[in-house]
């Protein structure tokens, strides 16, 4: 199956550069995912210089192949959340969606990154009058904390079959690979270094520093993000692979 956002953007950098000689930096990111390369455009902006190290290509793993939504909602989910945790935890998740999707437009902007945003509303529809019940109540879940969201009977685009849909306004799509080439942009402007190529095997802690072990040379560094999407490492409360 192809992806759009890679036959799209096929580049993220020009040059592949591979880590092949020790380094140190304030901090070692661990995937060049949009979670790492994120992390690094933060991080490097705050004045910290950052390594990223990635084990294959940037951006070509489930970002590259995503849906590129930038939503807050998420199928049915706040009515589990109201359910199981309670309004506050309900209402502080469906904010902090909101916030993401407000930092992502304010980088795009303050940034340049030309990577097709649009603000757009989202829809979760059901073609099955029984499931109604589910949508209503999905409504009534967002509402009950002061989030956004309406009943339609109706969505764009017009597809025949819908029964009902929730929603959500203010919500976002992009080319998830334009957008982190903005993003690898700027981290390389300040100064910090991403590696393509470069496996990460192990990481050792050692007198309160951390050693990044790749295949052929390591990074030295006082912080380490980890964000394989999966786990790599074997520690309490990880899963790994
Ligand atoms: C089919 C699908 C569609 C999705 N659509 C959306 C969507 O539309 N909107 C949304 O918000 N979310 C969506 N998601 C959720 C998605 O997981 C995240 O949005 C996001 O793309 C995950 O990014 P990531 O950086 O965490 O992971 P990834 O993009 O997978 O990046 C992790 C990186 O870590 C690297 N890595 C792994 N092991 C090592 C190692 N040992 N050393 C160095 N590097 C390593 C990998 O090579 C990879 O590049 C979707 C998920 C799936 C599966």
């Amino acid at each position: 199956m192809k992806s759009l956002w890679k036959e799209t953007e096929e580049n993220i950098v020009s040059d592949k550069k591979e880590l092949n000689e020790d380094l140190s930096a304030d901090v070692c990111v661990i995937g060049g995912g949009i979670t790492g390369i994120s992390t690094a455009y933060y991080l490097s902006k705050s004045g910290m210089k950052v390594i990223l190290l990635e084990r294959d290509s940037l951006a070509d793993k489930t970002t590259g192949n995503s849906t590129a939504k930038i939503t807050s909602q998420h199928g049915l989910f706040y009515k589990y959340l109201l359910d199981d945790f309670g309004k506050d935890f309900a209402r502080k998740y469906y904010l902090a969606n909101q916030e993401a999707i407000n930092r992502i437009a304010e980088i795009v902007k303050s940034e340049n990154i030309d990577c097709d945003f649009e603000w757009q509303d989202a829809y979760v529809f059901t073609a099955d009058s029984k499931e109604l019940s589910k949508i209503k109540d999905e409504v009534e879940a967002v509402k009950s904390f002061g989030g956004e969201a309406d009943f339609v009977e109706k969505i764009e685009p017009n597809l025949n079959n819908v029964k009902g849909a929730i929603k959500f306004p203010h919500q976002a799509k992009f080319n998830p690979r334009k957008y982190v080439k903005g993003l690898v942009e700027q981290i390389e402007n300040c100064g910090s270094k991403i590696y393509e190529n470069s496996k990460v095997i192990s990481v050792e802690n050692k007198n309160d520093e951390y050693i990044v072990w790749a295949d052929k040379a390591y990074v030295k560094a006082k912080y380490v993000v980890v964000a394989t999407n999966y786990p790599i490492i074997n520690a309490p409360r990880f899963l790994f692979y």
